[in-house]
């Protein structure tokens, strides 16, 4: 790893961390050391960092704010690159184009003073840009699928190209991204309505205040465990199979709502990981319910 340090450094390519803690860059606050964070400066920079990187053989993973992951407590022996530089918002009437590093609800906010509706739904989703458009990111029967118009992406080849929404096969928190693995989100365009911001402001308040009520918010999370399976919520399986306040470890199936998994007392990834494998294994036995898991697992092969 030292020579891939030698190389950011001598093509500064962006501001790095070395043996970071990746439970400082994961919303469930776990997870092993990672050998080097990057943040490259822009996409020529990514590009010649990626082109290093995949003719070494070194392992990568992009990562946003880390809230939809669970790193394993072991080593990530690789590079973990943040777009937190890619942090342009432009906006021209109906049309915003967001750099793949903004947080989205702080874009939110933004599109809601100038009177901008479609991401009423975003205010409370803890990711960036990048994060939200790979995830399908949604909540309160809308996601990114209705306002994404096309993404810039960096192709596994490192080439870039445009895609626009059909070609992102969007449907509930799944998109081509996740089907076709090595693609990255550079810049989103989105297509929004004209709105009155005072209604748009009321509307996110209420929401705002909805999840401070039903969702754990005071201790780490990543949100949602399992999708929600058709015409039914896991939430609701999980809290009638008696395991609300179940815990392993330091991890806890949480009292306020079943399907968060909260770090309630300095668990390991082992401890959320075994919780996750144990509601999904007596939610099937009591249901015959096969939950699937909406967060994902790294580096725990
Ligand atoms: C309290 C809480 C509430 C939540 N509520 C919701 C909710 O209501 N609805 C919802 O959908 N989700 C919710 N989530 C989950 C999470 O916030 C979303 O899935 C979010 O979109 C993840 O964004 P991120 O930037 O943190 O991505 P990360 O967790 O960092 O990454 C997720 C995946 O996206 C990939 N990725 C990240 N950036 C890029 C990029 N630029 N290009 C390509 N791939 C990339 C990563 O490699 C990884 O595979 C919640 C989470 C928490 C903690």
């Amino acid at each position: 790893m030292l020579e891939v340090i030698k190389f950011i450094k001598k093509n500064n390519i962006g501001r790095v961390i070395q043996n970071a803690l990746l439970s400082k860059y994961t919303t469930y606050k776990v997870g092993g050391v990672a050998s080097i964070i990057v943040f490259p400066k822009n996409e020529e920079k990514l590009i010649i960092l990626l082109k290093e990187l995949k003719d070494k053989g070194i392992i990568y993973k992009v990562l946003g704010y880390g809230s939809n992951v669970i790193f394993s407590d072991k080593a990530f022996d690789g590079v973990i690159i943040r777009l937190d530089e890619f942090d342009k918002i432009e906006i021209d009437d109906k049309k915003v184009t967001v750099g793949a590093g903004v947080s989205l609800v702080k874009l939110s906010y933004k599109v809601m003073k100038e009177g901008l509706s479609g991401l009423e739904f975003a205010s409370g989703i803890p990711g960036t840009i990048g994060g939200a458009v790979f995830m399908n990111a949604g909540a309160y029967k809308s996601d990114m699928g209705y306002v994404v118009s096309e993404v810039r992406v960096l192709t596994p080849e490192l080439k870039i190209k445009t895609l626009y929404n059909e070609d992102l096969k969007y449907k509930y928190r799944s998109s081509f991204l996740q089907d076709n693995p090595g693609y990255i989100c550079l810049e989103a365009k989105l297509v929004l309505s004209h709105g009155n911001s005072k209604e748009i402001k009321e509307l996110m308040e209420k929401r705002r205040e909805k999840r401070i009520m039903f969702q754990p918010l005071e201790y780490p999370s990543a949100g949602s465990v399992f999708r929600n399976p058709e015409n039914d919520f896991a939430g609701r399986l999980i809290e009638d199979c008696g395991l609300k306040g179940y815990s392993i470890g330091g991890a806890k199936v949480s009292e306020k709502h079943a399907n968060f998994i909260i770090n309630s007392n300095n668990a390991t990834a082992s401890d959320v990981k075994t919780l996750i494998e144990y509601v999904h294994n007596v939610v099937k036995e009591q249901t015959g319910v096969d939950l699937k898991v909406e967060q994902e697992f790294v580096n725990w092969e």
